[in-house]
């Protein structure tokens, strides 16, 4: 039997793991991206944005005594090299790698939302308030994504017919 507490730090550490797991993917993503500006931009924000993610969870931790998890966290980095390296191959990754990203937010929006309530049960409601302002910054993410899907899409398309023109990144 766990209680909340030991649930809280356990889900911490899996969020901690998805974030440096994240911040691999959008690095190596953003990096990649030559002829869409304002989507390297803005993932490069949010690279910045999972790093310092990544910080506040861990100053959570270290307040409730607990450690990060080494080894999911090179799991996570592993997962995201073999993804960033399947992705390279498809000649529509800008496109392909806009939507893997926002479903990821999604799922960062749904870990936040859990541990929130979590936090809140186990009586730590620091813990929770970070993961509420954690949890602002992956929607953001999410809307961006979600309204830029469709002028991405279109850009791609049109650089696609356009002969002397790369498209897919
Ligand atoms: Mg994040
Ligand atoms: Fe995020």
């Amino acid at each position: 039997m766990a209680d909340a507490a030991e649930r809280l730090d356990q889900w911490l550490r899996d969020a901690h793991a998805m974030e440096n797991q994240a911040e691999q993917m959008l690095s190596a993503q953003a990096a990649r991206i030559e002829h869409y500006p304002e989507l390297k931009a803005r993932i490069e924000r949010h690279v910045t944005e999972t790093r310092e993610q990544a910080a506040m969870l861990e100053r959570c931790m270290e307040r409730r005594g607990t450690t990060t998890s080494t080894l999911k966290d090179l799991a996570g980095r592993v997962a995201a090299m073999a993804q960033g390296i399947g992705g390279m191959f498809a000649g529509d990754e800008v496109v392909k790698g806009a939507m893997a990203g926002y479903t990821f937010e999604h799922l960062e929006i749904a870990t936040y939302t859990a541990l929130a309530a979590a936090a809140e049960q186990a009586g730590d409601p620091a813990t929770a308030e970070v993961c509420r302002t954690i949890c602002k910054q992956e929607e953001e993410m999410a809307d961006w994504l979600r309204e830029n899907l469709d002028p991405v899409t279109r850009q791609y398309l049109a650089r696609e017919e356009t002969p002397g023109l790369t498209a897919k990144r």
